[in-house]
């Protein structure tokens, strides 16, 4: 059936002595998407994605990858499934050469894993011990591993945490480049700009629940009061005329500078504003609603 999701979560519920961590999450990842997972510290989605990989047993609810059940039917999810490793689940003697090799040797139809390693800037560290290379070589070879097996669906937790700016950026066009040979990828993320870069859609997780599922665009549009405008008029502005307008969420008069945040329509109601009292405004710029504020938005709302 080629509308049968990869991976579909419904309810999901996972407790820890009895705090709930999960609290009913749902949400299906279609075949070749890049789907994000989104949320604060401690908000569940670890919890979430490793219910996914078959490394925790929910307590309520439904995981299936591919249509199989992570826990009862491990080894077939094992084989369709590329997971990052945490840590400590690599022998610090091990080599990336080994590490590769053993990885690979786990699956029955691996890739050839040179292209990948030279992808990932790991060639000239075949031979470095695991425990030996700096944080963001680690996360490269997780990466080179989670995706030697050839999998159909790679789940990622914090994947360029620890890279620099051209590492991260590197591993996202891999990303891409995965996906694009049809690989389903599943993101768990705490940076803004990746998953506004890589994601098709992003699950917003808070406090063990989907706060929000939608592209990252929807989520910026549902973010309210967020385009930013900022200028310095040529005259003074009259302070309660400002406050008036619609609809404002916040304005600041700083050193001759106005800033202010509304919406779209506060862009216009201070252009009009300005021209009918003559006044001129520099330096005027807008600024759109980012993903960051989506993410403030939907996760402090309730606070
Ligand atoms: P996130 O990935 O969003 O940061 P996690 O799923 O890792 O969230 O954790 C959610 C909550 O569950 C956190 O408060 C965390 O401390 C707690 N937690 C995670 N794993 C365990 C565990 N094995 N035992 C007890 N509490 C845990």
């Amino acid at each position: 059936m080629p509308d049968t999701p990869v991976i579909e979560v419904t309810d999901l519920r996972k407790s820890y002595a009895g705090r709930t961590v999960v609290d009913g999450v749902s949400f299906a990842v279609q075949e070749g998407e890049i789907f994000g997972i989104l949320g604060p510290n401690g908000a569940g989605k670890t919890t979430t994605v490793e219910c996914v990989e078959g490394l925790r047993v929910p307590d309520a609810g439904r995981v299936r990858v591919t249509g199989l059940d992570p826990v009862a039917d491990h080894e077939r999810v094992a084989r369709v499934l590329g997971a990052q490793l945490q840590q400590s689940e690599l022998q610090p003697k091990l080599t990336v050469r080994e590490a590769l090799d053993l990885y690979a040797a786990f699956h029955d139809r691996p890739l050839d894993w040179r292209p990948l390693a030279e992808r990932l800037g790991l060639t000239d560290r075949l031979t470095t011990r695991f425990a030996e290379l700096s944080g963001g070589q680690k996360q490269r070879l997780f990466i080179a591993l989670a995706l030697v097996g050839d999998p159909r669906v790679v789940v990622l937790d914090e994947l360029t945490t620890g890279l620099d700016p051209r590492a991260r950026r590197d591993t996202w066009q891999l990303i891409e480049d995965v996906r694009a040979g049809g690989v389903t990828v599943l993101l768990v993320t705490h940076f803004m700009e990746e998953a506004q870069r890589l994601c098709d859609r992003i699950a917003v997780i808070d406090r063990g629940r989907v706060a929000a599922l939608d592209t990252p665009e929807g989520l910026v549009r549902r973010s309210a009061g967020a385009t930013g405008i900022s200028f310095t008029p040529s005259a003074p502005l009259d302070e309660t005329a400002l406050a008036a307008l619609p609809p404002l969420a916040r304005a600041e008069h700083k050193a001759g500078r106005v800033t202010l945040s509304g919406t779209d329509e506060t862009v216009n109601a201070v252009i009009t504003l300005l021209a009918r009292h003559h006044i001129t405004a520099h330096q005027l710029r807008v600024t759109d609603a980012t993903l960051d504020d989506a993410f403030l938005d939907l996760t402090e709302a309730a606070r």
